[in-house]
């Protein structure tokens, strides 16, 4: 039974230390009990209300997650239903399945170009997080074949899917990886698969056509010794699997029904078209998948889901960032201009994208400014004449180049008389407000 925020409090050091972030011991233990923080942010719980505390302090969603090789992939410790509450913490791993009636030579031609596929979106590297291998056969050595073909293209982790536990013992026993998943314990097979579950480290499936099915099936399961696992509601149609999963995920978060607190497994049926596949697995994405596999994989396809699953895990309260440096933009010599902008992903997209499609070289120093516009920045004080004369310093632009000017942005005109006192022997030029008007600006007043 999950405690009250004044339960909690009576087992926190009552110090109002303020070392956890929050400014007294009751605002913590309020915000604990209402699942927004972690026991672990209060660094002086004794080890005896650590204990006592751990159903309180336990995530509603256990987090579950697969390794293999230095590669992670991590689901669950969601503690709302709406991304605007708060923020969703980790993104549902994309998973592309092979089947075991596939040659060895057909299954690592499949997987190639998907474990290559990268592709850069707002400076952020997008890509697959792993493979799974269904048996379709029954055969436990052409199993084990396909899941070495899999090994030997990709390190990344695996899902190994078959309703038969020898199957699945076989490729367990082929699969280099320290925590695979596997799929799926049912209500016939639910002891042989915990077993293996057990033995191997491995996190998982549950299969269930109702709640009922999936919260019996994971209390006999832990019983048995297994803590990581996923939930895989059986339903016929979009409808009926969106219906189901949002029923689990209200009842664990806002019911703190521990039995249905697991991460959602998606996949789509064999024989599903690309289509359904892409639909499902944005329902799935969007709504609370932690593990969302699609048989097919093309770029088209897995771009607009690798960009879908960015924006819904991106915390909207932190802009994202591009790096802070000087930037080189169509080959710049010594004497190409020099640009300012700030490191707000869009600012900067949109300041490089007009500079290089105007094909005119250039260098671009990105200033740190927390992620914000310039205007934003600017106006927060985040990117002013000091920090560009910094940074001016710190990414050595004058070692790139035979001259010292530089331009600002139009709309911080204002900053060129603090920015020539930070910066004596630099020209100070001010460019266009909008970006699109830069390269007409660098054509006609820069050469
Ligand atoms: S760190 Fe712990 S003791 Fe200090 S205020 Fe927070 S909850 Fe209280």
């Amino acid at each position: 039974m999950a405690l009250s925020g004044i339960q909690i409090y009576k087992m926190l050091p009552r110090t109002n230390c303020r070392d956890c972030g929050f400014p007294t011991c009751l605002a913590f233990a309020m915000k604990l009990a209402a699942k927004q923080i972690e026991l672990s942010a209060c660094p002086h719980v004794s080890d005896e209300s650590k204990a006592q505390l751990a159903e309180s302090a336990a995530p509603p969603v256990r987090l579950v997650t697969l390794k293999s090789n230095g590669y992670e992939v991590k689901a669950g410790n969601e503690v709302v239903l709406s991304r605007h509450e708060k923020t969703f913490c980790h993104k549902p791993g994309l998973f592309i399945r092979v089947k075991d009636d596939e040659t060895a030579a057909d299954i690592k031609a499949k997987l190639a170009p998907a474990e290559a596929y990268h592709v850069d979106y707002v400076g952020l590297d997008l890509s697959l997080d792993g493979f799974a291998v269904e048996s379709v056969t029954g055969d436990a050595s052409a199993f084990a074949t396909a899941v070495k073909a899999v090994g030997e293209v990709s390190q990344r982790p695996l899902i190994l899917m078959s309703g038969d536990p020898a199957v699945i013992a076989a490729g367990l026993e082929a699969a280099n990886n320290e925590t695979p998943l596997i799929h799926a314990a049912d209500v016939d097979n639910w002891e042989a698969m915990a077993r293996l579950a057990k033995q191997y480290k491995a996190a998982l499936v549950v299969n269930g056509r109702s709640l009922d099915e999936l919260a019996d099936l994971t209390e006999k399961i832990k019983g048995a010794g297994v803590e990581d696992m996923a939930l895989n509601p059986l339903g016929d149609n979009l409808s009926q699997r969106l219906a189901l999963s949002t029923q689990i995920r209200r009842l664990a978060l806002k019911k703190n029904f521990r039995a249905l607190g697991y991460p959602l497994f998606v996949a789509p049926a064999n024989g599903e078209d690309a289509a359904y596949q892409s639909i499902l697995a944005a329902q799935g994405i969007a709504k609370y998948g932690g593990f969302v596999v699609i048989d097919t994989f093309t770029p088209e396809l897995a771009y607009p889901l690798l960009v879908l699953r960015q924006n819904i895990y991106t915390d909207p309260q932190k802009p994202i960032q591009v790096q802070p440096g000087l930037y080189e933009i169509n080959d710049p010599t010594p004497d190409s201009p020099v640009l300012v902008t700030t490191n707000f992903s869009i600012t900067y997209f949109s300041v490089a994208n007009e500079v290089d499609g105007s094909g005119l070289p250039a260098w671009l120093l990105v200033a740190e400014a927390e992620g914000m516009s310039v205007l934003t920045a600017w106006a927060a004080g985040k990117f002013d004449a000091e920090r560009i004369a910094k940074d001016v310093k710190r990414f050595n632009v004058a070692d790139q180049v035979s001259h010292k000017r530089i331009v600002l942005p139009g709309h911080t005109a204002v900053l060129s008389g603090e920015l020539e006192e930070e910066l004596p022997d630099w020209e100070i030029k001010v460019g266009p407000r909008e970006a699109v008007d830069l390269p007409a600006f660098m054509k006609q007043v820069l050469a």
